[in-house]
């Protein structure tokens, strides 16, 4: 019973398993008000008489709060609308009530390190707010810390997970000739393992880039590939973008202010934020200039490879027509056939081993065709 001078200004809140006493924010004004919890077919939360709000328990999840107490947030409640639990007993009534509290919540543990930015961090996302965003995405961005850029990858990468039916193409063949493209690309790029790939089964002829360290790409892009450079160029564009942060920066530049502050505010576990920004990761797409860079660091890496670098603007043409019009993923790139002639002008006689024999090509292309069938 130690804990109990905690609860002493609560004397009397009822702790039994019909509900108890907890603070409440409505995310619309910054009042905070005591408020009952009644446990019901819903969480009802109630001021006296007065219902105030009611949080089905499946959309209840844990937002970042100080140890000892558990702060909840709710998807269907406003983004800022919190409910704060002190009371260890009652808290535990609840969580146990609340099946996915911690589901696509790249892990509480974390967020809370958003308070240990540097005051530059801090004053830059204060300045954005103030000031607009456009200008401060560039600085902001090398200020996220790594780790957060990765939990954030990782509800993202769960989200498409969801799309794409559970898990990447695996056949072993495919996969293991997948493997050693992504393998020599990487190294090529100087980057380092924790670098992530797979072929996800989409008949869309895409690929993209997920914060953290993910790059996708779709069957349908390897349908219409004819060989191992086209795809090699597209996987060294992707890395790119992934080098460059520019997942990242599109975010802090596309997410607003209220990415923002919830970043400030290590409000990313399972927030409107968080839901955002894994929408936006999907689909966004980047600057024309950002664009021109992943193209210079594929022409880089494909070099050093000793392979050439003409294929893969033959695939965007071939893929997107002249233009380039009418896929997300190459939306706000250069012109395809740009982008081709300035990859036929740096383009350089395959000095280095092919990437792949045609077996493993063939491999590759087929990596989402299930191994039980031939
Ligand atoms: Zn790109």
């Amino acid at each position: 019973m130690t804990g109990m001078a905690l609860d002493s200004d609560m004397p009397d809140a009822p702790k039994s398993a019909a509900g108890g006493a907890a603070i409440y924010f409505d995310g619309k004004s910054n009042q905070r008000r005591a408020v009952t919890l009644h446990f019901a077919d819903r969480l009802e939360i109630r001021d006296g008489d007065t219902a105030l709000a009611a949080w089905a328990y499946a959309d209840i999840r844990r937002a970042d709060g100080p140890s000892g107490m558990l702060r909840l947030s709710c998807l269907t409640a406003a983004a800022l609308a919190r409910l704060e639990i002190r009371d260890a007993a009652l808290a535990a009534d609840l969580v146990s009530r609340c099946a996915t509290l911690d589901e696509n919540t790249p892990g509480r543990r974390g967020a809370a390190t958003i308070v240990g930015w540097s005051l530059a961090a801090t004053v830059s996302i204060i300045a954005v707010v103030l000031f607009g965003v456009p200008l401060a995405a560039d600085r902001l961005t090398p200020l996220v810390p790594d780790a957060f850029e990765r939990r954030l990858g990782e509800v993202a990468d769960s989200q498409v997970k969801v799309v794409f039916g559970g898990k990447a193409c695996d056949n072993a063949a495919g996969q293991k000739a997948f493997s050693k493209l992504v393998t020599a690309i990487r190294e090529a790029a100087g980057m380092d393992t924790s670098v992530q790939s797979g072929v996800l089964s989409s008949a869309v002829p895409n690929a993209f880039a997920l914060p953290g360290g993910k790059v996708y790409l779709f069957d349908g892009l390897l349908a219409k590939a004819e060989n191992a450079d086209e795809i090699a160029g597209v996987l060294a564009h992707e890395l790119g973008h992934l080098k460059h942060r520019d997942n990242m920066r599109g975010l802090i530049r596309d997410g607003g202010t209220s990415f923002l502050v919830g970043l400030l505010f290590g409000d990313i576990t399972g927030s409107s934020a968080l839901i955002f920004a894994s929408r936006t990761l999907v689909t966004s797409s980047h600057s024309r200039e950002a664009e021109q860079d992943a193209d210079s660091f594929s022409i880089d890496v494909m070099r050093k490879l000793g392979r050439p670098t003409k294929p893969m603007g033959e695939l965007l043409v071939r893929v997107t027509g002249k233009e380039g019009k009418g896929l997300s993923i190459i939306s706000s790139h250069p012109l395809s056939e740009d982008r081709l002639a300035r990859m036929t002008r740096e383009d350089r006689p395959a000095g280095g081993p092919p990437l792949l024999t045609p077996e493993e090509w063939r491999s590759l292309k087929s990596i989402c065709v299930s191994d039980g069938k031939i």
